[in-house]
């Protein structure tokens, strides 16, 4: 048979870091690669009782088909979360999604045309950039600072190219820099949005992973104009397994998410969708999170002073305040990814940067997730890369 394919498969690329993950399966891998939360930390027990009661006191519509929008105790407990983000909403403004994934391909299928322009963060979140690819859109690269997006950069850039559609970014902890966006740059850029009239997806896993500094209030909290589509998850807060995230926009931009979604899946499983709304309602959420911040605290602690001790000169890195993500850049002359082949020899990975820029590049670069591996793990693992570094 000759090929029947779309087009778009041609450009579409397995996701770098999953190809990773495949070989980090061996229990005696220390895998920094991933972007997984700490299994331990799962609340085993407790949606144990969760399903139990779900299932007896509303057996019949767990199993059954639900609404695209979603379960409506499930919305309204996400409207109370969102306010305590400063976020005003009402349940109209809030779509269930079967995580936070979805919002990604999602938005490309409401937005996107062929030859739009995605400004996004440089580096970025790969699997939001194969989530859009499909739709054919072009990515540009914004850079980065500390502070977040270089505004000046973003200002020319949306001066240059009058096809922009949208700005992704991750404000939050961002994945894979670890970075988290100033007060003051989020202002600027609600200000550019609505003076360019581009919308803003604003992807945030990760905003209640904070175990150091103020909290600062989602793009959302600024947007007076009803342009920026934000994303929630319960995937880093509670479990990912249950596929269970949330979109909070304008009425009538969230309505066109759901005559997609429709289409995809048509609604995310009620089942799940209980679990969530039961386990909000029996336990404590902030409380299981308050647990696994102060976890991934230390795990974030001792992998730096790991770093400190077992890294030879001339690595730079940076401590976040949150998240599960911490970016390293090399020497120059460098290149991660033939360090990474040493390091798997010695059964430790962690994922190379250049996966985390639309256009390649930045060979000196990788990513570590500090929150998967118990701490001596870390310590191990962390040693292991040292010796690696070294040599080379
Ligand atoms: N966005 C970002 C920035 C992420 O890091 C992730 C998960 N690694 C996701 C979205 C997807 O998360 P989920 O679908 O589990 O909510």
């Amino acid at each position: 048979m000759t090929s029947k394919y779309a087009r778009r498969v041609k450009n579409a690329k397995p996701s770098a870091i999953r190809e990773i993950i495949k070989l980090t399966q061996k229990p005696e891998v220390i895998s920094f690669a991933g972007g997984l939360p700490a299994p331990e930390l799962f609340p085993i027990q407790e949606m144990q009782a969760v399903c139990d009661r779900v299932l007896k006191e509303n057996g019949r519509q767990a199993l059954q088909y639900g609404t695209t929008e979603g379960y409506i105790p499930l919305r309204q407990y996400i409207v109370d979360k969102m306010k305590k983000l400063s976020i005003d909403c009402g349940i109209d403004n809030i779509g269930i999604i079967s995580g936070s994934q979805q919002g990604l391909d999602l938005t490309g299928k409401v937005f996107l045309d062929e030859g739009d322009v995605v400004l996004c963060e440089s580096p970025t979140y790969p699997s939001a950039v194969n989530s859009l690819q499909p739709y054919s859109p072009r990515f540009i690269e914004v850079s980065m600072d500390d502070q977040g997006m270089d505004m000046q950069e973003l200002k020319l850039l949306l001066e240059e190219n009058p096809r922009t559609k949208l700005i992704y970014t991750i404000p939050d902890f961002q994945n894979p820099s670890g970075r988290t966006m100033s007060l003051e740059r989020r202002k600027q850029l609600i200000e550019l949005a609505n003076q360019f009239n581009v919308i803003i997806v604003e992807d945030s896993p990760y905003i209640d992973l904070r175990f150091r500094g103020d909290f600062l209030p989602p793009l959302k909290a600024f947007d007076t104009e009803g342009r920026v589509v934000y994303q929630g998850s319960f995937s880093k807060i509670l479990v990912p397994g249950l596929r269970v995230g949330w979109l909070c926009a304008s009425r009538e931009i969230l309505r066109k998410y759901t005559i997609f979604k429709q289409g995809v899946d048509l609604h995310t499983s009620t089942f799940a969708q209980m679990q969530i709304a039961n386990f909000v309602e029996t336990f404590d959420l902030p409380g299981h999170i308050h647990k696994v911040i102060e976890v991934y605290k230390k795990r974030c602690d001792v992998m730096c002073n790991s770093i400190k001790r077992e890294f030879p000169a001339g690595i730079t890195y940076r401590r976040p305040d949150g998240g599960l993500f911490m970016w390293l850049e090399l020497p120059e002359s460098m290149n991660a990814a033939e360090i990474l082949q040493s390091c798997l020899a010695n059964d430790v990975a962690f994922v190379p940067g250049h996966a985390f820029f639309p256009r390649g590049g930045h060979y000196n670069t990788l990513r570590l997730n500090f929150a998967t591996m118990p701490e001596e793990k870390i310590m191990e693992g962390i040693s292991r890369m040292g010796k690696v570094l070294k040599a080379v």
